[in-house]
């Protein structure tokens, strides 16, 4: 694609690496085939194509934005199926990133739409306000028909009762069973651990049974994928800076082997850190090891290998690969493989290309189109029969929940019934059950599951 920026444009870092991106892209419009909102709007703007068009557009003529091109940009998932089918290269990802953090720099929003990002923004990678916010919301929730759209979605997918804080959470060191084979940092994120603490305690389970020591490191909390989805730069950096530097401090003390992510979105920010502070003095060498170092817990556990299945599995799971985990990271067979190495028949899921409509706070921010994607890949899901459903992404989990209950044909959250109520867990709540962990919550009176409980406690 031919671009027409001035020198003085090309100064700065950011936009000659977006000018390198657009001029790899060729037109060719493979991409939009595999695009979810294309293939939901049929809209050559609500194309991975027309999207590069518009921000080309927006970077060389600098300043605010048109209406429509924020729009456009708003609805893209930033789910990176355009990525794994473009033939040229295109890294759409730092693209529409760069595209985001211009957007929040240049336009002002409409007064509604500001606060709610910045509402979402503020409270999610804050575990203590957002588990306020969570308890406010539930004596919300009979107010839900009469709240606007965007807060009667965020009410939606808030759970009814909020888990107590894990003490696994809490900085410090759990040590591995038998002799070390490897000593790991584990992110405990912002939102999961207040949603589903269960998915860290499962991990360290998971891993400190199979000789990995497990740091939860002072200060790594957030990794700043959330706000740096939404162009919120500033807020990003910070958070990120901050899990950087607590990481260092580990790394160049008792050194650690892997830093463990168990939830992909935050995974494909962490392994990008290295571009993200790339013209930063002070972080960018920091920056560049801690993503080095950075695995989702199944690549690492795929590498150690998993101790046979303690318990009666060969229930069917349909998996479900999170956007962030196969196109972001490109991970693909090791969680089918452990999952399988774990005795469960894993089924796959027609269209899974096609992103389920979470994508950090986009079912907060764009409800309606949320809603649609969950409704196609909950039928998708369906009709593969499966006993239960995992994914390695929290944000799938809520939103996959939130319609196999009964929430996926209304959009934003719907609630026009008829879900089957099957079981979402996370991958690793799976894996530790199978090797002697406690069988997940979600799972008890699950007729599949019944009767494996007691050998799971020997
Ligand atoms: S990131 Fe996803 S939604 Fe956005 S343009 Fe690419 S395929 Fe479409
Ligand atoms: S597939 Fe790649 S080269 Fe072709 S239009 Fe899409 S982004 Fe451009």
């Amino acid at each position: 694609m031919q671009t027409n920026f001035s020198l003085a444009q090309l100064a700065d870092a950011a936009t000659r690496e977006s000018e390198a991106i657009l001029r790899k892209c060729v037109h060719c419009g493979f991409c939009t085939a595999t695009c979810p909102t294309y293939t939901i709007l049929g809209d050559e703007l609500d194309s991975p194509r027309g999207r590069i068009y518009q921000i080309k557009d927006m970077l060389e003529k600098g300043g605010p934005p048109p209406e429509s091109t924020v729009k456009h940009i708003d609805r893209c998932l930033s789910c990176l199926s355009c990525m794994t089918t473009c033939p040229s290269g295109v890294h759409y990802m730092h693209l529409v990133d760069h595209a985001r953090a211009h957007i929040e720099a240049t336009h002002s929003r409409p007064p509604a739409d500001r606060a709610a990002r910045d509402l979402v923004a503020r409270l999610l990678p804050n575990p203590r306000l957002f588990r306020l916010a969570l308890l406010g919301a539930a004596l919300g929730r009979p107010l839900r028909g009469l709240l606007p759209k965007r807060l009667s979605a965020m009410l939606a997918l808030a759970p009814a009762s909020v888990p107590p804080p894990s003490p696994s959470d809490r900085p410090g060191v759990h040590p591995a069973e038998g002799p070390r084979r490897k000593r790991v940092a584990l992110l405990i994120g912002c939102a999961q651990r207040v949603l589903a603490p269960q998915i860290n305690e499962a991990t360290i389970r998971l891993l400190t049974r199979h000789g990995v020591e497990v740091v939860v490191s002072k200060g790594a909390d957030c990794c700043g994928a959330l706000t740096h989805h939404m162009g919120k730069e500033d807020l990003a950096h910070a958070s990120a800076k901050a899990t950087i530097d607590s990481w260092t401090r580990e790394i160049e003390g008792e050194g650690l082997d892997a830093i463990v992510v168990n939830a992909s979105g935050c995974g494909t920010s962490v392994k990008d850190y290295g571009f993200l502070f790339r013209e930063d003095p002070a972080y960018a060498a920091k920056a560049a090891r801690v993503a080095g170092l950075a695995r989702d817990v199944t690549e690492l556990m795929d590498e150690i290998g998993l101790a046979a299945p303690v318990v009666a599995t060969g229930q069917a799971i349909a998996y479900h690969s999170a956007c962030s985990m196969q196109h972001g990271q490109r991970i693909k067979e090791p969680p089918r493989a452990l999952l399988r190495a774990a005795g469960f028949v894993v089924r796959e899921i027609p269209d899974a290309h096609l992103c389920c409509g979470s994508a950090g706070t986009y079912n907060l921010l764009q409800p309606e189109l949320a809603g649609e994607l969950r409704a196609r890949k909950v039928a998708a899901i369906e009709s593969t029969r499966p006993d239960a459903v995992a994914a390695g992404n929290l944000g799938c989990i809520t939103q996959i929940a939130a319609g196999a209950r009964g929430g996926a044909r209304g959009g934003a959250g719907g609630g026009a019934g008829g879900g089957t109520g099957l079981p979402v867990v996370h991958t690793v709540e799976l894996l530790d059950w199978a090797t002697g962990g406690p069988r997940p919550e979600a799972l008890a009176g699950r007729a599949a599951f019944e009767g494996t409980a007691e050998s799971a406690a020997g």
